[in-house]
């Protein structure tokens, strides 16, 4: 591949391994994608001596730009709420069977319109968020009234708000991240001893193995593995060693349930495709699913 195209555009950078920070990896997965109007390599690599899995070159601004402006704001709200509410009502059901949520500390990041954080404070959670797009952080302040400042990243909360969440979550978000090690670490700094995070992020293996089954079979409706937004792809095993390297213990690591994609026309096979990852999760242990669902606890 030619490596001058893609170091020279300005936000695409070789990488060191972001779980191990060794430099040596071998590509498993190739293509072009468009960033900015230009075509350039979509490499995504494994390292040689951890097997950890991303882009090199990955956007060091990492999180895709796709993100921040939303044709329709209130398509983007309802869609959220309609695809991910199961998902959001299992995590509060979790919670609430620890605690007593009232008045405990809840930190949603990459919160969008706030619908995870508005059935959050339903439950008795004093919510706040944080989102990356103006649209989306204006929405959840100005049509749901909720505590959410626009920012990419977790910096703006670090001196104030040390060991100060009971539970952070990150739906979607952690695997846009380049620096996810780090991220998790000043999670680490934010959450109280014992606090609690939950993410849900893809699986690597399902989401490689799908892509290069759809550009073979459906090459008019492929797109490229994450939608070029994806930096980062984790397997069970990294992420368990990332959250251990960063001060966390796994408590829960399931397939997550279904985003509810009830106007796919893929839905039909999704369905059943889950209904195996359950059965192969329960008899065996493994996780198949296209997501996992993880809850860990900030060593105290
Ligand atoms: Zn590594």
């Amino acid at each position: 591949m030619n490596r001058e195209v893609i170091v020279d555009k300005e936000n695409w950078k070789f990488v060191d391994c972001n779980l191990c920070g060794s430099t040596g990896f071998k590509t498993i997965f190739k293509d072009k994608i468009l960033c900015d109007g230009k075509e350039v390599i979509f490499n995504t690599v494994k390292c040689v001596k951890c097997g950890f899995i991303y882009n090199n070159p990955l956007n060091i601004t990492g999180i895709g730009n796709s993100f921040k402006k939303i044709e329709s704001i209130t398509n983007q709200a309802q869609w959220r709420i309609t695809h991910k509410i199961n998902i959001y009502f299992h995590a509060l059901e979790i919670l609430s069977k620890m605690y007593d949520l009232k008045d405990k500390n809840l930190l949603d990041i990459g919160c969008a319109c706030g619908s995870f954080l508005d059935m959050a404070r339903l439950f008795g959670f004093k919510a706040k968020g944080i989102e990356l797009s103006k649209q989306q952080a204006a929405y959840a302040v100005n049509q749901l009234q909720l505590d959410v400042i626009e920012a990419g990243t977790v910096d703006p909360l670090i001196k104030e708000h040390r060991n100060f969440f009971d539970v952070i979550t990150m739906w979607d978000v952690l695997e846009h991240i380049p620096n996810a090690k780090s991220t998790l670490q000043k999670i680490s700094c934010l959450l109280v001893p014992g606090g609690i995070l939950m993410l849900k992020i893809p699986n690597s293996y399902f989401q490689i193995t799908k892509a290069k089954l759809a550009r073979l079979f459906f090459p008019n409706l492929y797109k490229v593995l994450g939608a070029g937004d994806h930096v980062i792809h984790f397997t069970e095993k990294s992420i368990k060693k990332m959250l251990l390297d960063t001060g966390f213990e796994v408590k829960i690591f399931e397939n997550s349930k279904r985003d509810l994609a009830q106007y796919s026309p893929f839905s039909i096979f999704q369905k059943a495709y889950y209904k195996m990852a359950l059965i192969v999760e329960k008899l065996t242990g493994m996780h198949i699913g296209n997501y996992y669902f993880i809850v860990a606890k900030k060593k105290s």
